[in-house]
């Protein structure tokens, strides 16, 4: 395959290798954008390894995308793998009764070793309305001690809560990884996550025109507390804002990363990579 061309009409083309392989934290690989062809796992992983993108966290986060995840980790050792009932999933599942058949499912999805991680669950008030934020809450807090009782990292995502998910992590005690994916608070936020042993999760926001205080976020994170992901399909970085994401694009997102730290791209892609085996454990 060329390096210059993706070989999918309408995606963009791969960018240049990385010097050292790094790890997408945070990829659906089981969802397809409205509109688009599906875009097979084999394909998925082979393009990212081919651009030094050779580890991946499948996030399974219906009950769908759970057995998704534990097909997958199992077919590719590239991928690990992280289940949860999504926070804008558990209001429907509870009012549907299903709740609990589906905490089961997870529970029972957990045990497997090569998931690695509790995600993504959390809070979101730009989807869910407040009639299911108390549902909500409380699936959080379910999800936050699974991750204790079975010694995984947590991925929270975190949409309009900010104050709300820093409070109930402090009031349930966080799990000894906790990871904000596609992390979307200011400096202040950052800095406050950090000191509280977090690891945050940039995704390709942090390349948009428009994202400065989330660029003074990564700055004023510590090296030891930086991951990157791509939230994929979703929130691809510049300049292909707007097109399907995938795992292959990561390249932009680190090497963006990488100019607003002032560091060069090496060093970055080496405490990514170091950085995400601590919070999931080896691939291999
Ligand atoms: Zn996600």
């Amino acid at each position: 395959m060329s390096s210059r061309t993706s070989g999918r009409r309408g995606l963009p083309a791969s960018p240049d290798p990385l010097p050292i392989a790094v790890v997408d934290n945070h990829a659906h690989l089981d969802m397809t954008r409205e509109g688009d062809e599906p875009f097979p796992i084999e394909t998925a992983v082979a393009q990212a390894r081919a651009v030094g993108v050779d580890r991946i966290v499948q996030v399974g986060c219906d009950l769908d995308g759970i057995a998704f995840t534990l097909d997958a980790v199992d077919r590719f050792p590239e991928v690990l793998g992280a289940v949860a009932l999504h926070p804008n999933e558990v209001p429907r599942l509870a009012a549907a009764g299903r709740l609990s058949a589906a905490y089961d499912i997870v529970e029972q999805a957990a045990t497997h070793e090569r998931v690695r991680a509790i995600g993504e669950t959390g809070l979101d008030y730009f989807r869910t309305g407040p009639e299911g934020r108390a549902v909500q809450q409380d699936g959080f807090r379910w999800h936050i001690d699974l991750t204790k009782r079975t010694g995984k990292a947590l991925q929270i995502h975190d949409r309009d809560a900010h104050e709300d998910v820093l409070r109930i992590l402090a009031e349930e005690g966080a799990p000894d990884r906790t990871v904000l994916h596609c992390f979307s608070g200011d400096a202040a936020m950052a800095r406050e996550c950090a000191d509280r042993g977090y690891y945050l999760s940039f995704a390709g926001t942090v390349t948009f025109n428009n994202a400065a205080a989330l660029r003074e976020a990564l700055i004023e994170t510590p090296l030891d507390r930086i991951l990157v992901e791509t939230d994929a399909p979703y929130l691809t970085p510049m300049p292909h804002r707007g097109a399907t994401n995938a795992s292959y694009l990561v390249p932009l997102t680190i090497r963006g990363m990488a100019r607003t730290l002032n560091l060069d791209v090496a060093t970055l892609c080496q405490a990514v990579s170091d950085n995400s085996e601590r919070v999931y454990g080896p691939w291999s």
